[in-house]
């Protein structure tokens, strides 16, 4: 199989290039880039793309999503992360979802991100009460048949759901205590055993389909389920992904649970390497910058979902400078309403100008690129072979045209992709040296038979999600009364990320 692109403009992001655009053909030889130059002998080629007015950029990395959510797309709004959890993450009677529908949810989410440019996403994928082997069996399929690169983990908590935030026990009635108490978390044996099969059986399917240890959070997992996740992380070479630092509730909550913040605790207990990828990473001191930029790890910075539930923004440019990695995550498809990635490229491009005047701190339209493709790949443990375009890496790109609305007139195209496109330009969508979308379709599913089977599903689904919400509504005044608690202490860290050192 061979795909050829004749005298595009190439946005590569490779190493001398960056996103200075250059033209030139491409030649996709089986699932890589085969050569990258002018007037290359394409006669071999048996697809050819004319690439006048076109762009070719690298596809999209996600690094940073909750196919899991995607249910409640569109159905909450104006809560904190800490009440809103009740509803998506329910603590009581979630109803247990079945292969099928867990494969119908996923490609909803795989084909709206491969429409709208994401060629590579991280997936970290909680099922209530845990993950079951069919479910996640399902979840690969799901991106097999649509034709993303995937990482795909099965998200764990395993402590008591109200001991993992501070306080809870101060304002949950004893008698809802004793509810959320009954249920026993998954055991750590029990979920490493789930990794090690699916690491063994489903982890490098189709040369796109990867699978991480994902345990959820520091506050939410014991120390030895988390070290004992590295340990497997570091064995298979595949991602190390959690969250920290979010919230106001979860600064306030390594204080209360460890004396120390969150990072340090990472730090400590040698869970802050190279391979962690942190989502989030907002409320963090000045030491916990020096700490992640000295180990290298990944950032997944997830600035549309940290506005939805006014979270607050990661100081990027800090982050950047101390040496850590950042990519760019939509997270979840409740709290963040769509898998499109352009939004979230947009949002990154902007936000942190309205965190400091002193403009040394704002974002360029490269830097948002090179964190939503290169930066992206490396949180995934991929750098070195997505989100560029280069001779050997893997064929992953989009094309683009340059005659529509978003590119017209056409100016600097760096900052035509970051603020004007919203995906409507994409022509093709390349993954793994095959066209996997092209003029606004997936070519290996049937999108509307899919969307037709899922509407089927929801009117069953909502009726038991209905009935969750309310068994869960009791804990909702508690967690009102956690938010505002831990937003009124004081937890040293800077709430713009920089204060500007000008007098
Ligand atoms: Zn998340």
């Amino acid at each position: 199989m061979s795909i050829a692109i004749k005298g595009a403009q190439i946005l590569s992001m490779d190493p001398e290039n960056r996103a200075k655009p250059f033209t030139a053909d491409i030649l996709i030889e089986d699932d890589r880039i085969a050569a990258i130059g002018p007037d290359l002998d394409l006669s071999g080629a048996q697809t050819v793309i004319d690439g006048t007015d076109k762009l070719v950029m690298p596809g999209l990395v996600n690094s940073h999503m909750h196919s899991n959510e995607a249910l409640y797309k569109g159905r909450y709004d104006n809560m904190p992360l800490e009440v809103w959890m009740l509803y998506a993450y329910p603590i009581l009677g979630a109803p247990v979802l079945s292969p099928r529908l867990v494969y119908l949810r996923t490609a909803l989410c795989a084909m709206e991100s491969l429409k709208s440019g994401t060629t590579c996403v991280t997936d970290d994928v909680y099922e209530s009460p845990y993950q079951t082997p069919e479910q996640l069996d399902a979840l690969f399929q799901a991106y097999d048949d649509v034709g993303l690169r995937a990482t795909i983990s099965g998200h764990v908590v395993n402590r008591p759901f109200l001991d993992t935030i501070p306080f809870s026990r101060d304002f949950v009635p004893a008698e809802v205590q004793a509810q959320a108490d009954a249920g026993t978390p998954m055991a750590a044996e029990d979920w490493l055993a789930i990794c090690k099969d699916a690491l063994t059986r489903l982890h490098g399917k189709s040369g796109r389909l990867n699978f991480m240890l994902a345990p959820s959070a520091p506050q939410r997992c014991t120390v030895e389920l988390m070290q004992a996740a590295m340990e497997m992380a570091e064995a298979h070479d595949v991602p190390f992904h959690t969250h920290i630092l979010e919230t106001k509730v979860q600064a306030v909550t390594g204080h209360e649970f460890y004396g120390e913040t969150l990072i340090a605790y990472m730090h400590r207990h040698g869970l802050l390497k190279k391979r962690t990828t942190i989502a989030h990473s907002i409320w963090v001191t000045d030491a916990d910058i020096e700490l992640m930029g000295d180990a290298g790890c990944s950032l997944a910075h997830n600035v549309i979902s940290n506005q939805k539930l006014g979270a607050g923004v990661a100081p990027v440019r800090r982050l950047l400078e101390a040496g850590v990695n950042v990519g760019l995550g939509s997270d979840g498809i409740s709290t963040s309403d769509t898998t499109r990635m352009f939004p979230v490229m947009h949002a990154a491009g902007l936000i942190h100008n309205v965190q400091t005047p002193d403009t040394d701190y704002w974002l360029s339209a490269e830097d948002v690129i090179r964190a939503g493709t290169l930066g992206g790949a490396g949180t995934a443990c991929l750098g070195d072979q997505t989100g560029s375009i280069e001779v050997g890496k893997k064929a992953d790109m989009l094309v683009l045209d340059m005659t529509t609305l978003p590119f017209t007139p056409l100016n600097d195209i760096a900052n035509h992709v970051v603020y004007c496109e919203d995906g409507r330009s994409i022509t093709h969508a390349i993954v793994n040296g095959e066209i996997m979308a092209q003029d606004g379709r997936c070519l290996r599913v049937n999108e509307a038979e899919l969307l037709a089977e899922l509407r089927e599903e929801m009117p069953a689904f909502l009726a038991a999600h209905e009935e969750t919400e309310a068994m869960n509504r009791a804990f909702e005044a508690a967690f009102w009364q956690v938010h505002r608690k831990a937003n009124g202490r004081d937890v040293g860290v800077h709430r713009m990320g920089q204060e500007p050192a000008w007098t």
